[in-house]
């Protein structure tokens, strides 16, 4: 869903970033009350990222879109989720997927010397279903 107004988060800052892709993988929900999902099958997950900040590096920018698209990307397109290592023992939902996207992104912010911070991930699994991830608004993430 390109082109699409995602859910707006509030949050204090100046500057708000917002990165869409998609990537597409298998999976499969280890449970019998996920029915016919306890099969493996596939989607073309679309993302949305949405970066906060009020200060920029060096370069003007937030975070580089491209970086940002590659954290994730690079290794979830066309693997099986099950298989990876960030969902082991873990059951590939599209929450969880979500909420390892804001995981692996939030480590990543961490480092940068100008601190911004991601404040939601959109995760649309079906043109029907999608969940937001949003982390809670504790002092360190703000
Ligand atoms: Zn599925």
């Amino acid at each position: 869903m390109m082109q699409q107004i995602y859910p707006s988060v509030e949050h204090p800052y100046t500057f708000e970033l917002n990165k869409d892709f998609n990537f597409s993988a298998a999976h499969y929900i280890p449970a019998p009350e996920a029915g016919k999902c306890m099969r493996t099958h596939g989607h073309t997950y679309f993302v949305n990222l949405t970066i906060g900040g009020d200060a920029l590096d060096d370069t003007g920018f937030l975070i580089n879109f491209s970086h940002l698209k590659a954290l994730i990307h690079d290794q979830f397109d066309h693997y099986l989720l099950n298989d990876l290592p960030m969902f082991e023992g873990k059951s590939p939902s599209t929450e969880v997927v979500a909420q390892t996207i804001y995981d692996i992104v939030a480590d990543h912010l961490k480092d940068l010397p100008h601190a911004p911070k991601c404040l939601q991930v959109f995760l649309r699994e079906t043109p029907s279903s999608y969940v937001v991830y949003r982390p809670k608004r504790t002092k360190e993430h703000m």
